[in-house]
């Protein structure tokens, strides 16, 4: 009697824990035909030089709101190999069925490296040398175990890439990085192309008010994706007096100001987003008419 109500806590506390992971989404918006994935493909466990077991990396992405992963052992630097002798593939083995269980697609990978800095890149599958454009890709290269490096508590992330896919497949996500269809999301920043930037900005904003008089425009927005957005004013008529910088937090409401002066009745908010990057050093240009 005793023995099986010991069995029957265990068991209970096992189906607690299964229960226990707790996924934190992360809200950024889909451009329009497709579907933002947010994607990791540079990551060590104990089969290179990393320090977690490989179903551990599949529950932290898990926990951390992503949709991929990659295990990116290296082929030559093993320094655990004195306790653990195993193919190539087996930390992808080993994770599959963990992730096919909370729906993270496991993309096997490899990492090549030499001693000589900078080390060695390759880029495989390639039908036109010519042609080499590659994906802009940000990963978190992390070794330790994720809580190690980033602090959640403080709303920190890990390094990761949006990949905007047609499918939510590991067939999915090859063929957007084949397009270049990516941005980087790193601290505050997101790096891509300039359309992905402005449709992310655009998608979101909700503007959910406008109110006018003759002396200002008052506009109450809301953003509802986790991306934080910081304006910075560029040129614009000096009629419209409006904000020098302003951040818009993630998931928070905003009411803008813009005063009205020599009689003008509207015209182009202009500013910079300094933190989206379609090219080094400079932000993202955006203009909107009051
Ligand atoms: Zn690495």
């Amino acid at each position: 009697m005793k023995k099986s109500s010991i069995i029957g806590v265990l068991i209970l506390c096992f189906a607690f824990w299964g229960k226990a992971q707790v996924r934190n989404e992360i809200r950024v918006p889909d451009p329009e035909g497709y579907r933002t994935l947010k994607c990791d493909f540079h990551i060590h466990t104990v089969f290179s030089d990393g320090l977690v077991w490989p179903t551990v990396r599949v529950d932290e992405a898990y926990r951390e709101g992503l949709d991929a992963i990659a295990l990116t052992e290296h082929l030559e630097y093993r320094p655990h190999r004195q306790d653990i002798i195993a193919s190539h593939n087996r930390s992808y083995e080993i994770a599959e069925k963990t992730a096919r269980n909370n729906q993270v697609i496991l993309i096997r990978g490899s990492e090549i490296t030499r001693p000589m800095a900078p080390g060695h890149f390759n880029a495989i599958f390639l039908s036109d040398c010519d042609a080499l454009e590659l994906p802009m890709i940000g990963t978190s290269d992390i070794h330790q175990p994720i809580q190690t490096d980033i602090d959640f508590a403080r709303g920190q992330h890990r390094t990761m890439t949006f990949v905007f896919v047609r499918e939510r497949s590991a067939e999915g996500i090859r063929e957007a990085l084949l397009h270049r269809r990516t941005a980087v999301y790193m601290d505050e920043k997101v790096i891509a192309e300039e359309q992905w930037l402005k449709e992310l900005f655009e998608k979101s904003i909700d503007i959910e008010d406008i109110k006018r008089n003759e002396k200002s425009i008052v506009i109450t927005l809301k953003n509802n994706s986790d991306l934080t957005f910081h304006l910075k004013k560029t040129r614009h008529n000096p009629g419209l007096v409006y904000f020098r910088e302003y951040t818009i937090q993630p998931q928070c409401r905003h009411r803008i100001e813009i005063r009205l002066e020599n009689n003008i009745q509207g015209g182009d908010i202009n500013f910079e987003i300094t933190n989206l990057y379609a090219a080094p050093n400079k932000g993202l240009t955006y203009s909107y008419k009051v």
